[in-house]
């Protein structure tokens, strides 16, 4: 057993029981003579650890035969670009909900490549919330609709996934996008309502490294723009099973592990229900203090990033030592904000939240 806590907003804290089976299999994976490492990425070893690992991401999120997996590296940062290379098309314009430092990044590199429109944003609230479907406005030619399912540094989360065909008008048909990095498979999700699904790995599933992107074939079919690279076009990895080049084979194959390790827990409903109960630990302890503050509008709260202040932040450095102390690490805020921010990402024993609870309350009895 592990003496810490560990809160980090990524790479974040893995299952323990994960970082056991790979700590057993470092040596020798499965009687091959080889760490997972060493494997090449056409050995029928490892194509079978990449296959496994596949199948079971399929089964925990119901994904669609019409759908295809590719692992890919760069980070969810890379996506900011791949995304408009790949699907802006002729029509050369894509509409982009603004949600927060996340979204902004994401809008900031799509100008690059083509225009952008702002569909809805929380920018009047401070990006404390998110815009109601009802706002949104979806241009008639826009090649795609892209949103960020979580904001990370906010912690602003769409509690539902949107439906364009409610709003979009003409353009019905148009292709939601989303950039999951920060809540992919901590609850239940219908891919089939996606045009594209991308996810770093290093919240909810594995280290970093790898990044899953999950995307409707038909889109493979839009011609890429002009000059875009091969390693940047989706067809290339599609067409290549996600071995055009070498893929990160480490990464993904602990992310295989997190993926049987899900299995276990009962899966994303359950995985959900348990994510729920933790974040209504720290949350409700926020609302009934005046010494703690989460400014996050209470219906768009996130389950994985909790961000909270002190209401004197000259008790943070003292608040952040002392969780120290108490196995509760990695807890400063982002740079941006400042105060405190507890992720609590799937693998984050309730335990652990109730541990920081406890603390919390002390901390709060002794300095209030
Ligand atoms: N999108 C979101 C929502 C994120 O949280 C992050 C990373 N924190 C990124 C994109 C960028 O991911 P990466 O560092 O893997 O490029």
């Amino acid at each position: 057993m592990r003496k810490i806590y560990n809160f980090s907003a990524g790479p974040a804290v893995l299952p323990e029981e994960v970082l056991e089976q790979a700590r057993e299999e470092m040596l020798d994976w499965h009687g091959s003579g080889m760490s997972v490492m060493e494997m090449s990425h056409r050995g029928k070893e490892f194509m079978s650890i990449a296959d496994e690992t596949e199948s079971a991401l399929r089964e925990l999120a119901g994904i669609p035969d019409h759908y295809k997996v590719l692992f890919l590296q760069g980070g969810a940062s890379s996506q900011f670009a791949m995304v408009p290379m790949n699907l802006l098309g002729k029509k050369g314009k894509a509409d982009y909900v603004n949600t927060g430092q996340w979204s902004a990044k994401a809008i900031s590199e799509a100008k690059n490549y083509g225009s952008v429109q702002i569909a809805a944003s929380s920018e009047s609230d401070g990006f404390n919330s998110v815009p109601p479907l009802a706002q949104w406005h979806i241009s008639p030619d826009a090649a795609y609709v892209h949103y960020a399912s979580n904001e990370t540094i906010g912690g602003v989360e769409f509690q539902w996934t949107p439906d364009l065909s409610a709003v979009a008008g003409d353009n019905k048909n148009i292709p939601l996008v989303a950039d999951m990095s920060s809540n992919f498979l901590s609850r239940p999700f219908d891919v089939s309502k996606f045009g594209l699904i991308y996810a770093g790995a290093q919240k909810n599933v594995g280290p970093a490294g790898l990044v899953v992107v999950i995307v409707r074939e038909d889109l493979l079919d839009i011609p890429p723009l002009a000059g875009t690279p091969a390693m940047f076009r989706y067809k290339t990895h599609a067409d290549n099973a996600s071995m055009y080049n070498t893929p990160p084979t480490y990464a993904i194959y602990i992310m295989g592990l997190v993926m049987e390790w899900l299995k276990k827990q009962g899966g994303l409903t359950a995985i959900e229900q348990r994510n729920i109960a933790k974040a209504k630990l720290i949350y409700d302890l926020i609302d009934v203090s005046s010494f703690y503050h989460c400014p996050v509008n209470q219906a768009d709260r996130s389950r994985m990033n909790v961000p909270f202040t002190l209401s004197d932040p000259g008790l943070d450095g003292a608040f952040l030592k002392q969780a120290q102390a108490h196995g509760l690490i990695q807890l400063k805020g982002h740079r941006s904000v400042g105060g405190m921010r507890a992720s609590i990402y799937n693998a984050m024993p309730l335990e652990g939240v109730q541990t920081l609870v406890t603390f919390m309350r002390e901390f709060e009895k002794n300095h209030a």
